[in-house]
């Protein structure tokens, strides 16, 4: 009989982990304490192949897509929401490298490259033109809720703090984001979390654009989702009026766009880690203790394939590829 996994925290990480886990029939209990500043609860979804400002396709990016597509698939398939979207995005160049770059990059995800004169047709001022790129949505707050709902129904959903004293007997996978660093198990991990602030406005423009500021409209209203922003410290101030003012500075790359009223702003906290990288293991003392966490600011491309490492690791001991492991700051002060 395999012992009950209890996953602390039900964020993008912790839900897609409990459905793999579901998945594998093992024996699933879910807690989540909703606590403020979480980052799903204002991620903007956006998978985009070409990430940063120096457009790097991140070498794990079909093997992630991959593993989003299958775990996506038979969660639509369950519950005909469609989560995971396919959608075209415009990456407005800054800059002459950022176009060599795109240039020489593959094929793969290109769909078409675009003038400065074409990017004024459709509403972009950028004298370095635009690419324009295959990318996903994934809508992770539907998701959220809709595993909240399922796994209530089937008694697997407790809201409540983790206590120790409580599952002393179960594996625990601690999926808390970026309070993490107040885990008395995990805390010297080198974590780095980011604030971001994302606003909601009303906008008629209808295309996804981004030059590193996004801006994607909802389907089916005039709305749309702009952001975001980055800050180390002071992670937990909530939704700044600085962040607002950059926000819509940075989007002046959209001249046409009319901001009319900003209907909500909000914030949440990053799981970020010095080196860029997931941390995901067992505690080297505990071993029923393991932590899967620090996805960044790219939750929504890396969390289905790491749930199903994750996985591999809790119930057939498989080691986890190396750059994630959180072995490789063992020994490290
Ligand atoms: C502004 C912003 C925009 C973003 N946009 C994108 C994007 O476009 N694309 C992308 O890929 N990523 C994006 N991200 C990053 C993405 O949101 C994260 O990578 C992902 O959501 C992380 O999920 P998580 O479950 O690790 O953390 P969280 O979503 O923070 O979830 C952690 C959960 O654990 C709970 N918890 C914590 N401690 C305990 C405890 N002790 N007991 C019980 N419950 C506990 C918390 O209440 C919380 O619900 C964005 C993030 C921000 C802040």
């Amino acid at each position: 009989m395999s012992k009950k996994i209890v996953i602390v925290g039900h964020g993008l990480a912790g839900s897609v982990l409990a459905h793999t886990l579901l998945g594998l029939n093992q024996d699933v209990v879910v807690l989540e304490a909703d606590l403020p500043h979480a980052a799903t609860q204002v991620s903007a979804g956006l998978i985009n192949p070409f990430i940063g400002p120096k457009l790097n396709i991140p070498e794990d990016f079909l093997p992630c897509m991959r593993a989003n597509e299958r775990f996506f698939d038979k969660i639509e398939l369950k519950s005909s929401i469609n989560f995971l979207e396919k959608i075209q995005l415009i990456r407005v160049f800054q800059s002459q490298e950022q176009k060599n770059k795109w240039n020489k990059s593959s094929e793969l995800f290109k769909i078409n490259t675009i003038t400065q004169s074409e990017c004024l047709e459709m509403g972009i001022d950028s004298k370095n033109g635009a690419g324009i790129t295959r990318a996903w949505k994934l809508n992770s707050q539907e998701f959220i809720s809709y595993s909240r709902q399922l796994l209530s129904d089937q008694k697997r959903y407790n809201t409540e703090l983790f206590d120790a004293t409580k599952w002393q007997h179960c594996e625990v996978v601690f999926c808390e984001g970026f309070r993490a660093k107040l885990n008395p198990w995990f805390k010297d991990l080198p974590f780095s979390p980011a604030q971001g602030d994302v606003l909601r406005i009303q906008s008629n423009y209808r295309f996804n654009a981004s030059n590193g500021t996004w801006h994607l409209p909802e389907n089916q209203s005039s709305q749309a989702i702009i952001g975001s922003t980055w800050k180390h410290e002071d992670v937990e101030s909530g939704a700044t009026l600085c962040a607002r003012n950059e926000i819509l500075e940075k989007l002046t790359f959209l001249p046409d766009l009319k901001y009319g009223e900003i209907l909500d702003h909000q914030s949440g906290v990053r799981s970020g880690t010095q080196d860029r990288q997931p941390i995901l293991g067992t505690h080297p003392v505990i071993k029923n203790y393991h932590i899967f966490n620090g996805f960044g600011s790219r939750g929504c491309t890396t969390i289905a394939l790491s749930a199903r490492e994750m996985a591999d690791l809790i119930i057939r001991n498989t080691p986890l590829p190396i750059h994630k492991d959180m072995v490789r700051f063992l020994g490290k002060s």
